[in-house]
């Protein structure tokens, strides 16, 4: 499979499995079921309520000892009530314990948003934000920095950053992230933010490639359109005896992104992976292109409270 290539000469295989909203019950077979089965790379983020299942799976997994800890690449995510430099290096010992691993193979500030210190829970009113004087970007990622110095992590990314964010976060530092993680898929193909990154030398994963279906009611817009039912990504799909899930997982790979669908299926968790041997064409990549419409399925709106300074939160 494709990898991503770090500075340090670390590769990061270009599909991994997507862990967000898989229960801790699923969530433990289908890791499993993905190393089992090829899977080398795991998305997981301490918000996601799984980590102990995931750290089930790896411990379970590297115990047979027929895939080893280093050949998998493991992603982790700072959740926004750890923003504070004290609490950053407890956050991610926390995950590594869950995890039941030594280091992370990449650590992720979540979203540009900060929550009152260790919050439980979704913030329920503006008194349940920090703003972002109040807990500078800066501050937490020099912390991400520490916790790559102790060797916690081996590389260190951002999630959900609009350009203009990077753009500030790179005038403070010298250490740049090395990953930028945003949605990205043929609504919302983010040519700009691809052309930036490769011009930073920053490396780019796409989450919800596959329209995130499963998201609860209250996080779907009424209109919202389907991925896996638009009738060019049907069509091409039946073109290549192919689904229409792995349609949109080449076309990710294709773009030099890494990408992480999500599935507790196993019929789907191989599927997915599969799309490897997907070849698309010019024409149906030409078509693909004139499907953005600059949709994104995960707002952020769930962060706007009245009084909060978290509105427009990709500068758009
Ligand atoms: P996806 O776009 O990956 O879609 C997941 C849905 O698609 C599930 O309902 C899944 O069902 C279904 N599905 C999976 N494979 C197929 C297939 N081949 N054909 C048809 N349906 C399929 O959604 P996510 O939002 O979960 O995004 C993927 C991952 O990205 C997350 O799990 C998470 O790890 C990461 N993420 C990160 C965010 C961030 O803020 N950094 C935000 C959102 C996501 P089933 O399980 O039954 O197969």
């Amino acid at each position: 499979m494709r990898t991503l290539k770090f500075k340090n000469g670390d590769e990061m295989p270009a599909i991994g499995l997507g862990t967000w909203k898989s229960g801790p019950k699923e969530v433990e077979h289908a890791v499993k079921y993905a190393l089992e089965n090829g899977y080398r790379h795991i998305d997981c983020a301490a918000t996601y309520g799984n980590e102990e299942e995931v750290g089930n799976a790896f411990a379970e997994v590297f115990e047979k000892g027929a895939v080893k800890r280093e050949e998998v690449w493991v992603t982790s995510k700072l959740w926004n009530n750890a923003h504070r430099k004290e609490d950053v290096l407890p956050a991610l010992k926390q995950t590594l314990k869950d995890l039941q691993l030594d280091y992370l193979d990449l650590y992720l500030i979540h979203w540009p948003v900060a929550f009152k210190s260790g919050l439980k829970g979704f913030p329920e009113s503006d008194e349940d934000y920090l703003s972002l004087e109040e807990v500078p970007i800066i501050e937490t990622w020099n912390a991400m920095i520490e916790a790559k110095k102790q060797g916690l992590v081996k590389h260190i990314g951002v999630s959900n950053f609009s350009s203009k964010k990077m753009d500030d976060l790179l005038s403070k530092t010298d250490d740049k992230p090395e990953m930028l993680q945003v949605e990205l898929h043929p609504y919302l193909q983010q040519n700009d933010l691809i052309e930036y990154c490769t011009n930073k030398g920053i490396h780019l994963t796409a989450y919800s490639p596959l329209g995130s279906g499963d998201r609860s009611d209250d996080m779907k817009a009424a209109d919202e359109p389907s991925l896996l039912e638009n009738p060019t990504i049907v069509k091409i799909a039946k073109k290549h005896g192919a689904s229409a899930g792995q349609v949109l997982i080449k076309w990710a790979e294709l773009r030099g992104t890494a990408v992480i669908p999500k599935s507790t299926n196993e019929g789907r968790i191989v599927e997915n992976l599969q799309s490897t041997g997907l070849k698309l064409e010019k024409e149906d990549l030409e078509e693909i292109a004139k499907l953005d419409e600059h949709f994104r399925y995960v707002t952020g709106e769930f962060f706007v409270t009245k009084g909060n300074s978290y509105g427009n939160i990709y500068d758009e």
